[in-house]
């Protein structure tokens, strides 16, 4: 069971916007990054002592980077070695921590020209059961490369993970059709949206992600589809209720080409 902490809202560059009362997350190595501060409604950044509980990929230089907290003083607290690598699962305490700032780790590539939305077609799920279960099917690391919480499994709903296959930067494990994985950057939804609606926070996690991802790697409007859209796809991924029509206009709403 995860211990809960605050989450404040993050607005600047990218304003993933997420609420309060959370669960402890995070994620990895960023090269290339973007930070978003955080602030209280009173202008002041808080800060308190927090337990994260240690998701696939995540590192002591990512808790840094999404805490505002020095790698330095993360490994002291928990007596740490800055060569020791971090177990999923594994409980950090982060001195300190101002409110979680989304931070999307991207590298330099040509390689992703589409991006690709899918749900998990499950009700409840967290980074770390998608990984544990996609390595049960055999795969090296969880299929997508990013995924968006819904709220289940005491993650906060819109809340977005980047996972191990993205930060290594490998071939998707998410459409095969078109042979979407070498070329297409997998987001998922966690959820199914055969039968439930996508929440808001979800939606627009999912908006601010694909803007910025689009923005970075140069991707066309059109190369931006459900799974079930992808040419050769035979599935309803992501799912009959995913609402297109919204994504649409927010997406469009930061302009497009
Ligand atoms: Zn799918």
């Amino acid at each position: 069971m995860r211990s809960k902490y605050f989450m404040y809202l993050c607005a600047a560059v990218l304003p993933i916007l997420l609420s309060s009362c959370a669960a402890p997350r995070m994620r990895t190595n960023v090269p290339t990054s973007i930070m978003v501060p955080s602030v209280s409604t009173r202008g002041v950044v808080e800060r308190h002592d927090m337990v994260h509980v240690v998701m696939p990929g995540e590192t002591v230089f990512r808790l840094g980077r999404m805490y505002d907290v020095k790698v330095a003083d993360i490994l002291s607290r928990n007596g740490l070695k800055s060569s020791d690598t971090l177990k999923m699962g594994q409980k950090i305490t982060i001195p300190g921590a101002a409110p979680l700032k989304e931070v999307i780790p991207v590298f330099p590539s040509r390689k992703w020209k589409y991006i690709i939305i899918h749900h998990s077609a499950t009700d409840e799920d967290d980074a770390m059961s998608l990984y544990k279960m996609h390595q049960r099917r055999g795969w090296d690391s969880t299929g997508y490369d990013f995924l968006i919480d819904n709220g289940t499994k005491g993650t906060v709903a819109g809340h977005m993970d980047a996972t191990p296959r993205w930060i290594a930067q490998k071939d998707g494990a998410h459409c095969k059709a078109s042979n979407m994985n070498t070329k297409a950057i997998g987001i998922c939804l966690i959820g199914n949206f055969s039968k439930e609606n996508v929440s808001d926070e979800q939606l627009k996690a999912l908006v601010n992600l694909v803007k910025y991802l689009r923005a970075y790697y140069n991707i066309p409007l059109k190369n931006i589809m459900g799974h079930g859209q992808v040419p050769e796809a035979a599935t309803e991924c992501p799912g009959k209720l995913f609402p297109w029509k919204r994504f649409w206009e927010l997406l469009a709403s930061a302009g497009s080409r």
